[in-house]
Formats: structure tokens, sequence, C-alpha cells
């Protein structure tokens, strides 16, 4: 039997998840000799055996690889013989460690569940049990190589049970660099509002107790605190709502199982899988019409946001009275999440009864990911804790570069040799609390992914957190991306690059005009787009005001078509004489009115006409409220005006809004005439798009922008476009909100770098 050798160099998330003995495992199996060890690229194998068992080998790298590990490229590289009589883990040295990827935080895995519930285990009921395949990652690592002294677990020394399961290749701890025990790791502790430990036998039993009062129990989670109340318990849901100031926005559910989820929500396999995932992201579940949980929960809602345990603590504290808890992010409206033990009681004193504490620190502020199901995709709504750091692969290799992203949901996204790293969700910028996160994310990834970069990607909103940012970095080349340039690119980044005609709906983002852009259609690619049509300019009354008060956009639309006289007509009943007349006088005297051209503030128009919503209390509410009470069996469509000029195509939607104002008048239900609005919006999509295949011979179209979280328009538009022939692009690993606009400025910048 012939025999070969080859070196074989494996990238991505190898090391720290079980990788080495599981390629000792696969030698074994193949009766291979040679080696395996990590080195500053990944790992490396030298294998030696028959040739045929070669190849099988390296194809089982791929279909058998540990849950954690992502491997993102493999080199074989023939190598000659040698006399070799075994197969040997070898140790590396510290400096030929540093490059390793460091694994996102991950759900507890089955194995150690089934532990923590063995009466006869070592770590029965141990609420930090953790193996090689689970447990904190991301959030504990304070820098590199990702080794125990460098976690915020440095402070607890193993003991000697558990230092033999780390240093064993047999053992499922072997390197579980989180591992620990009853004996040697974290503990828990339940804590009043002041600090002071609560006398009580069991912390677990006496929060489940707590809870079952009605209180308000802050618990640590991976990445930050979540508060926790009883999910039946009306008063305690109110009260919950009234101290965080939380009015409407809805607070997320933590089911023990998908039996569950069924009682009170409505799954469909594709949901089920989305919940189950490693990454545990908070899903979004159509509610039942019988559920029996409390009604402001998520009021105003046909959708609960559920997420299934992922923590041991999670599933004790789900394993006896509760099998569901409220289970919301730790913070006064829009701070950002608790993650440190002085700083919660300080924050989260005049919220939380009791606090369910530990002494595993975490580093590094990491969200609960939120995702759904759109055209039978899992989309993320916000991609963070179970996706960071994992990366993103660009086309080609590529130069460090730094995308500061933009200012809502913001994160921010560093690049090296071909591959994009996005942080976890950051926040509103504006929050000064969060513009400090910002900062310490910055330089925490620079610093634990050795990204120094040459250039930064901004937005070109001068008044943007993270613009100004940008701008003070002496040091830096600066490179400005125009906001629906880049969430273009995040798209086609995703999709492989290349040229495409883009249909960017969002909100609002800064136009190269100085104007408000947010209704786009861009032909274009990494390097440059062209402005081929948009959604007509309209006056949109106080600015940033108008996200907020989406009546405000309506009387804008209906001002232009019927003047003052629209005032006869008294349809938005929650709203005084002297706001109508301030705004009104706003619009005509174009006072503190930009022009827009946001896809975003047309739902608004729509949706305060329908009286749905005059005044929000989140941005995107109304939009959000809109689509889900859209008939999506509607087909007929409401007439709008699309003509050339100068070269772009104007979409004049006034027709639209009068028609739904008939309707609207006429009786028809808000159902009926939000499906036709959706509808409408599709066809606009399809014919524009058509029309600029006829001019540019493009084929392949991309979809993004906040808007796209719009289940029904995705569908919609994605269908009719197809149907047209058309290759349709949307997202699936980052968001299509400005969650993604990081991605996409620095593949554009970069691109513009090689110019
Ligand atoms: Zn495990
Ligand atoms: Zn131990
Ligand atoms: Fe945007």
């Amino acid at each position: 039997m012939t025999q070969k050798r080859q070196k074989i160099i494996i990238e991505g998330i190898v090391q720290g998840v079980g990788f080495r003995p599981f390629i000792h495992q696969l030698a074994m199996r193949y009766h291979m000799v040679g080696s395996v060890r990590n080195d500053s690229r990944g790992v490396t194998v030298e294998v030696q055996g028959e040739e045929s068992a070669v190849d099988e080998f390296v194809n089982s790298i791929h279909t058998d690889k540990p849950p954690l590990a992502v491997i993102d490229a493999i080199d074989i590289i023939p190598i000659p013989l040698r006399d070799e009589v075994s197969f040997a883990i070898l140790q590396s040295s510290r400096s030929q460690l540093r490059r390793a990827q460091i694994p996102p935080d991950t759900c507890v895995c089955d194995d150690c569940l089934r532990e923590l519930f063995d009466p006869t285990d070592r770590r029965y009921l141990y609420p930090f049990i953790n193996c090689t395949n689970c447990g904190p990652r991301y959030s504990i690592v304070t820098g590199i190589p990702y080794d125990r002294p460098l976690t915020t677990m440095r402070t607890f020394s193993l003991c000697a049970a558990c230092r033999d399961e780390y240093q064993n290749p047999e053992s499922r701890r072997f390197h579980a660099q989180p591992n620990a025990c009853p004996d040697c790791g974290p503990h828990l502790q339940l804590v009043n509002a002041k600090g002071k430990v609560v006398d009580a036998l069991d912390p677990i039993t006496e929060a489940i107790h707590r809870l079952d009062q009605g209180q308000i129990v802050a618990v640590k989670g991976l990445g930050g605190y979540h508060l926790a109340v009883d999910p039946k318990n009306q008063k305690a849901v109110e009260e919950l709502r009234y101290r965080k100031k939380r009015d409407e926005k809805p607070f997320a559910l933590m089911a023990k199982d998908i039996e569950t989820v069924n009682r009170f929500a409505v799954a469909g396999d594709d949901e089920i899988r989305l919940m189950q995932s490693a990454e545990r992201p908070i899903v979004l579940v159509r509610k039942r019409n019988d559920h029996e949980l409390a009604e402001n929960i998520a009021p105003g809602n046909r959708f609960f946001g559920i997420l299934l345990p992922y923590t041991p603590l999670h599933y004790l504290l789900l394993a006896g009275k509760f099998s569901a808890l409220v289970m919301t992010s730790a913070n006064l409206s829009d701070d950002p999440i608790a993650y440190q033990d002085a700083e919660a009681l300080i924050r989260l004193g005049a919220i939380a009864d009791v606090f369910l504490n530990h002494d595993r620190e975490i580093y590094m502020r990491t969200d609960d990911s939120i995702a759904r199901i759109v055209a039978q995709r899992p989309v993320l709504l916000r991609r963070s804790r179970g996706f960071v750091p994992r990366s993103i692969g660009l086309p080609e290799s590529c130069q460090e570069a730094l995308a500061v992203g933009g200012e809502l949901k913001n994160t921010i996204c560093l690049t090296r040799g071909g591959r994009a790293f996005l942080s976890q969700h950051i926040g509103d910028l504006k929050n000064l609390e969060v513009y400090d996160s910002f900062k310490k994310t910055i330089s925490h990834l620079m610093s634990i992914l050795e990204i120094t970069p040459k250039l930064v990607a901004h937005d070109l909103h001068p008044d943007y957190y993270s613009s100004r940012f940008a701008s003070e970095q002496a040091e830096l080349e600066k490179v400005g991306v125009q906001h629906h340039h880049a969430h273009f690119a995040s798209c086609l980044a995703e999709n492989g690059g290349g040229s495409a005609i883009g249909v960017i709906f969002d909100g609002a983002g800064y136009g190269l005009d100085n104007k408000i852009w947010g209704g786009e259609f861009l032909v274009g690619d990494y390097q440059e787009f062209q402005r081929h049509g948009h959604i007509q300019y309209q006056p949109m009354p106080g600015g940033d005001l108008a996200t907020k008060e989406p009546w405000r956009m309506a009387l804008s639309y209906l001002m232009s078509l019927y003047g003052e006289s629209i005032e006869d007509l008294r349809i938005f009943p929650n709203i005084s004489d002297l706001e109508w007349q301030l705004v009104s006088q706003a619009i005509q005297k174009k006072i503190n009115s930009p022009l827009t051209s946001s896809c975003g503030r047309l739902f608004d128009a729509v949706a305060a006409i329908l009286g749905l919503r005059e005044k929000v209390s989140f941005e995107g509410q109304a939009a959000m409220e809109l689509e889900m009470i859209a008939d999506p069996g509607q087909s007929l469509v409401y007439p709008v005006h699309i003509t050339p000029q100068n070269g772009q195509l104007i979409i004049d939607v006034k027709p639209l809004i009068e028609s739904v104002l008939k309707d609207h008048l006429n009786g028809i239900g808000a159902a009926v005439i939000s499906g036709r609005f959706h509808a409408s919006l599709a066809n606009i999509v399809e014919e524009v798009c058509s029309d600029l295949r006829r001019k540019n011979g493009l084929n392949r179209v991309v979809l993004s922008g906040g808007v796209f979280q719009n289940c029904l328009l995705t569908e919609m538009s994605k269908s009719r476009l197809e149907s047209s022939g058309f290759k349709v692009l949307t997202h699936s690993q980052v968001p299509p909100n400005d969650g993604g606009l990081a991605l996409g400025q620095a593949v554009v910048a970069i691109s513009k770098g090689h110019s």
C-alpha cells in the first residue's frame, strides 16, 4: 500500500475548542502517525498513512469537527515521509498562540446539562459548569493569548480534580479555560439592593421565591445582567416597566424548552431551530391568542421575543416553579446593559429588589442577540452574544482597517487578512456610557485581534459621535462612506461582492446632497455607487422629532396634497390645536423641516393616518405595528408617479397617501390598507429595478436598510423580483439595520484604499 504524508494548516476558531484531541482521535481512527500543534495561524497537523485514509482523514476534519470550531481555511501541503510510530499532541510556545481567534460565548452543552442534573456528579447543580465545547469565552477574555491567566477566571486556581481534566487530552475539559467546580470555582450570592447578602440557604431557591412574590430579580448572566419577573404577574411586569422607564418596548421571555414556548407562541420549524442554535438569540415568534401570560410583556405586539436558557444558571432558575421568565436586559431605558457588580448595584438599585450575583467577572458587556425568520431564512436584528467575535469572510485578502459604524445600534468592525470582525451591539452613541463602551470595545478588539488599522471608515454625517471619533484619529487615513452605500456594501459583502442594484430603505442617513436619504435605489459596487432613484423629498417637520411623532410626517404629506383644508378632517384626535398649528406653520414656512426621502418616515405617515400611532415611544414602533396588522393577502396596489428627473427616477408617493386616506375614510380596515401599502411598495421595488436593469444590464438586487427588517415587505419584494428573473441578495450574517453599517463601511473603505 502506498503511503503519503501531508501538512495540514487549519485556520479559524480552532484553539480552545477541543480541536487537538479531536485530531488525535481522528488519527487513531485512520491509523495515522504524525503530530498536531497549535500555532499562530491556528492548528497545524502532520499526518502520514495509507493514501486513501489520509484523504478520508482530511474529509473528516470538515464533517466531524468539534461544535465550537469554525474552519475558515485549510491548506494542504504534501511533504516527505518520515519514520514515526505514533501520533503526538505537541505543546506550543505562548508566542506562537497569539493570533488565535477567540470563540464566542456558547450555551451550555448537553453533556454538561446531564452532569448538572446528575446527583452523583461532583458538579451537581453547580451553576458554572462548562467544558471545552461550552461556556463563557469572549465576555471573559481580557487579552491574548486565550489562556486562563488572561481571562476573568484568573482569580480562581484550579483544584487537583479540575487541573487533571484541564491537562488530560482525553477529558472533555481539556484546555477548557473557564473550567471550574464547587470546590475551586465561582459561587452565587443573593444580595439586596444595598449590596447586603440575603440570608438564605440557597440563593437560587430564594430568588425563585422572590419571583413568586412578584419581586424583580437582577440576574448576572454571561454578558450582563437581566431583570427577571414572573411573566404571569401583570402587576410585577407593570412595576418593572415603571421602574425601568420603558413604556412599551417589548420584554424578552426566557422559556425552559420548546414545549413551554408552544404554550404561548406559535413557533415554526425554522424558528425552533433558530431558538435551539448554540448562539441562543432572542427569536421573534408569533403570540398564541390564548397565551396566559401578562398582556403587558409585549403590548400592542403580535410577537414575543423568546429565548431558550443558555447558561447553567438559567436552567437551574427554570427547573422549579417557573418554566418561563421575563428576562429583559438590565438597564434604564437607553443606558447600556449593566455588567459589573458595583455598577449594577448603583444603576439597578432602584429597579431590582434583589440581585442574583456571582464572582466571575464579566469583562466585555455583550447583549443578547435578536433574530427573526424572514422569507424562510434567519435574519439578525441584533448581532451580539453568541456571534461575536466570529468573523465574516471577505472575498479577498485586505488591509487592516477600522470602521466605526453609525450612531444608533452602533457596532464597529475591524478587518485583516480577508476577514471582517464585527463587534457586539454597542448601542446609541449619544448616551455617554455607550460611547465609553464604544471606545473600550475598539481598543479591546484591536488588542485581542492584533489589528493595527491604517485607515478608519466612518459615516458622512458630521454629527455622529462615531464620525467625530474618526476625525480625532490623527494618525489614521479617514474614509467617509455614504450611509446607504454602506448598507448596500454590507449586504454585498455577505454575498460575495460584485456589482448590483441596491434597494436601500431605512429611517435616515446623511445624503451626498446634505438631505436625509432613506428610500434609495442605487447602482454600484464596493468602490462606488450612483443614485438612480429615490422617494420624492418631503419636508420632515421638527427634524428628528418626526421619528418620535409619526403624525408630523403624515401632516406633511397631507398638506402637500390638500393644503390647510386638511384641518377640517380632524384626523389626529390626540393632537392639540396648538401642536397642529405649530407643525403646519413649520411645514409652510419651511422652519426646521429638512427634506427627506426616507421610506421609514413613509411607513410612519401611513401608520399615523390609519390611527395606529400619533406618537411612539421607540424608534420604528409605528412601522413595526403597521407591518403586524397587515393582511398579507392583498394584491391591489396604490398609484404612485415615477418620473425621470436629471437622470434619476423620482417616486412621488403622494397619490399613494391620497388613496390610503380615501380607503381609511371609506371605512376600509387598517389590515387591508396596510396589506395594500406593502404590496404597493413591493410593486415600486420591482418596477424601478426592472427599469434599472434595462439601463444597466444588472440582474442582482440587494435589499438592505432597517426597513427590510420588515418580514412582509422583504418577502413580497423578493418574490416579485424573483418572478421577474432577478437574483435577490439579502442579509443573513449581519443586520439589515444600522447594526450592519460598519461591515459595509469597512469593505468600501478597503476597496477605495486600493484604487
Ligand atoms: Zn459543556
Ligand atoms: Zn475544581
Ligand atoms: Fe440606516
